[in-house]
């Protein structure tokens, strides 16, 4: 496989950016090698700029339910572009597309767009610790929130890729408000909310399926334990549904396992590949939010006329009859051929899915949790990843992230990818 112009621009990149990219595990560090660059993509593929193609398991994190450059959404986003690409002042669009959201998550009764996932996380802990007059905030071990300060102990994927359990630069201080408890452990949940520090805690913020340690579901009970005792402690739950919204079902975690949570964030597909993030939930709680009440939060960007018209686009796609349950069982024949390929080969794997969520993972035994994840076998992931992409099939590089599928990968696609894995087993 010719990678000559992924090579030079790698180079000049580096020149650049630290590390040579944007974002870390694009880097590549975790599998080995180097980073493909991309030209293009289409579909259910990516092209890079040696014209190399390759059947896309990554979506760009998730966003890209619907595949590469969708019809719908480029004609949707180039309508939008040539009225304005910016106003900064209130537009219908913006309505449209919360409506759409309340309409499929019903627990967003108010909410607010931002641009990034990150941003909606981070905004939602500034409104729980407003709304209840507490500081202290859970998380669980291994997801991840995106890269805000309070937020980025113990979390999961690129931080894990990379070894920075504590990054440099959070404050200590700030840290020491964030109480790390293991994820699918209700007794633990219980032992905090009850304990001394229970009063103390503005909310529990989780991934209700676990994305950003490759992909572990919840055991039955725990999300119920978490609403229980959070409830009882006077504390928010925050779901933070940025990869599990529009994925793990239509309506998202909380519509698959009934639950209502306080807060919700979102972001990847509700912004159908472009720059978009949402926080929102019950009314009482979101009138705490500028200028309705007084908690700080704003953006230049927020409610782009560009995301919101390709959110609709994705939406409309969502809320079509079938649309996610066709993506997830394409998923679940992706994972059963893929099943088969390692009883074959004698490897033995945990094949995890959510919805259109889904990881392999080289373990010996169910993973379920961080420290099970941790046990996977790295190295092989790392072989068979390099294995893949030069039979052309791109998966997230590295063992700790989900991989995807979207509405454009067909049966034939599938099929092609179970083959690429036996050769690479
Ligand atoms: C990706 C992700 C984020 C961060 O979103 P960005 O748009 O990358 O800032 C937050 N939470 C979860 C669960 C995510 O998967």
């Amino acid at each position: 496989m010719k990678l000559d112009a992924s090579r030079r621009e790698f180079a000049r990149a580096k020149n650049l950016f630290p590390g040579g990219v944007n974002s870390p595990v694009r880097a590549f560090k975790s599998v080995g090698g180097e980073p493909i660059f991309i030209a293009r993509g289409s579909g259910a593929r990516l092209y890079d700029e040696d014209g190399n193609a390759y059947l896309d398991y990554a979506l760009s994190w998730g966003p890209l339910l619907a595949g590469h450059a969708h019809p719908r959404i480029v004609a949707a986003v180039s309508a939008a572009a040539a009225l304005g690409t910016s106003f900064g002042a209130p537009t219908a669009r913006e309505s449209a597309l919360a409506e759409k959201v309340r309409a499929l998550l019903p627990s967003m009764r108010r909410l607010r767009f931002v641009s990034s996932g990150t941003e909606a996380t981070q905004s939602a802990l500034r409104v729980a610790r407003g709304f209840t007059r507490r500081e202290r905030v859970v998380k669980f071990e291994g997801c991840f929130h995106g890269a805000t300060d309070a937020l980025l102990v113990r979390a999961g994927s690129g931080v894990e890729t990379l070894g920075l359990p504590d990054s440099p630069g959070v404050p200590a201080a700030l840290a020491a408000l964030t109480t790390v408890l293991p994820f699918n452990d209700s007794e633990a949940v219980r032992a905090h909310f009850r304990g001394p520090l229970g009063r103390e805690t503005a909310c529990a913020i989780v991934e209700p399926v676990v994305g950003n340690m490759g992909v572990l579901l919840p055991r039955p009970g725990f999300h119920q334990a978490l609403r229980e005792e959070t409830r009882r402690a006077g504390a928010l739950l925050v779901f933070d549904e940025v990869m599990t919204g529009f994925r793990v079902a239509r309506g998202g975690a909380q519509q698959k396992f009934g639950i209502e949570p306080d807060l919700t964030c979102l972001g990847k597909v509700v912004g159908g590949g472009l720059p978009i993030g949402i926080y929102g939930g019950r009314e009482e709680i979101m009138a705490q939010v500028a200028p309705e009440g007084p908690v700080y939060q704003a953006g230049t960007l927020s409610g782009n006329p560009l995301a919101m018209a390709a959110g609709i686009a994705m939406l409309d796609l969502v809320a079509e009859p079938g649309f996610t349950e066709a993506v997830e069982r394409m998923t679940s024949d992706l994972c059963e051929q893929l099943r088969e390929q390692c009883r074959r080969a004698k490897v033995t794997a945990q094949l995890n899915q959510a919805g259109s969520m889904w990881t392999c993972f080289f373990a010996e035994d169910e993973v379920f949790d961080y420290p099970s994840a941790k046990r996977a076998d790295t190295a092989r992931f790392g072989r068979v990843h390099r294995a893949l992409l030069e039979r052309g099939v791109y998966l997230p590089p590295s063992q700790f992230e989900s991989a995807f599928l979207s509405s454009e990968h067909t049966a034939a696609d599938i099929e092609a990818t179970a083959a690429a894995f036996r050769a690479a087993l």
